[in-house]
């Protein structure tokens, strides 16, 4: 038999209560439900006492919940509660006051109970014990989900992070991030790693004579030449201002001269546009080629290819420099 109570002005089934739906003895926990009070709650008005563990159910109206700061889930979410539904059933459950602030969206009617009458239900009825095992599990899958959403943000940010914003190459929070396990991998597992550093030749100059946005435009021509030109496997970085470098794990010192050659090549031939119409002069580079020597670190072998790079500006720019002269039969 359905049992009608009548809670405040509001005439609420039993059954209508998302937590004591589907209860046996309805007769028994609408006498159990008797004396709780029912409380009126204006529109905008927060509902006072909130902080102790008690549930409330809305009668009539609708609540505003905003999350609970200690869950880390305090990002400005704000839940709806409808007639029927329930909040604080948490903070009963694990008699930890409830931090959420809860406010009435419109005017609302609550039926209060206080955890010790929450308890007794249970005791009482499996279908409120049921009951809030499904809320509860829809709230784990419901956190859980935005969890993993929110992991998927920062996921995207940090990778965000790590590309230059005007070439889109990796930066050099990318390399101090990378490079060093790159070196161990290489060193670990035996196999080469070659290491070639980029500088633009008279970019100063580039810059003076045609303006700033016309060297970006350059640079970006320049980034789009080494990431056009290099296998999935190799990584290229901006170092700095008009500084790039290229990665080539597993490749030894002869293909990475190969490689840095078809760059240099490319570089001289790619067309800068600082806008549709008007095509800039070309730009050139200068490279320099190191090659992992075993026990080197990443500085020592980024200082090599430095060097290589000096040479090759001081030996007239817009060539390729590899610091060791080959040994033989290699
Ligand atoms: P060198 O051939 O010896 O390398 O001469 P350079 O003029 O290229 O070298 P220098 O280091 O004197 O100048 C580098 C120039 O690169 C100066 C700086 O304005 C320019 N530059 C660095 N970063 C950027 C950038 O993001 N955009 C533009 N447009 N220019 C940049
Ligand atoms: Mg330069
Ligand atoms: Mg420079």
């Amino acid at each position: 038999m359905k049992q009608i109570c009548t809670f405040g002005t509001s005439n609420y089934r039993i059954s209508d209560l998302q937590l004591l739906r589907d209860s046996d003895d309805e007769a028994a926990i609408a006498k159990l439900l008797a004396d709780c009070p029912v409380v009126q709650v204006a529109s905008g008005e927060v509902v006072a006492d909130a902080s102790r563990a008690r549930l409330y159910i809305v009668l009539r109206g609708a609540l505003a919940v905003a999350a609970d700061t200690r869950t880390g889930m305090a990002d400005g979410t704000v839940s709806k509660v409808l007639p029927g539904e329930s909040v604080g059933e948490q903070s009963v459950l694990d008699e930890e006051t409830n931090l959420s602030s809860i406010s009435a969206l419109e005017d609302s009617e609550l039926l209060v109970i206080e955890a010790e009458l929450v308890w007794k239900l249970i005791d009482e009825s499996n279908a409120l014990a049921r009951n809030l095992l499904r809320l509860l599990s829809f709230r784990i899958r419901a956190a859980n989900a935005q969890l993993r959403r929110r992991q998927k943000l920062g996921e995207f940010y940090r990778q965000l992070s790590m590309i230059d914003g005007l070439t889109g190459l990796y930066n050099r929070a990318w390399l101090n991030d990378l490079l060093p396990t790159m070196i161990a991998t290489a060193h670990g597992a035996g196999t080469p790693l070659a290491l070639i550093m980029i500088d633009l030749d008279h970019f100063k100059k580039f810059n003076d004579q045609h303006g700033h946005l016309a060297g970006d435009e350059a640079l970006r021509a320049a980034a789009h030449v080494l990431s056009g030109a290099l296998r999935p496997t190799d990584f290229a970085v901006r170092y700095g201002g008009e500084e790039m470098m290229v990665l080539l794990p597993d490749t030894n010192s002869k293909v990475a001269l190969l490689v840095a050659e078809r760059l240099c090549e490319r570089m001289q031939n790619a067309v800068v546009f600082s806008d549709m119409r008007v095509a800039l002069p070309h730009i050139t580079a200068s490279l320099g080629v190191a090659n992992l020597r075993p026990g080197q670190d990443d500085e020592a072998l980024i200082a090599v290819a430095d060097a290589a790079l000096y040479r090759a500006k001081d030996q007239g720019r817009n060539r390729v420099v590899t610091e060791l002269a080959l040994p033989a039969g290699e």
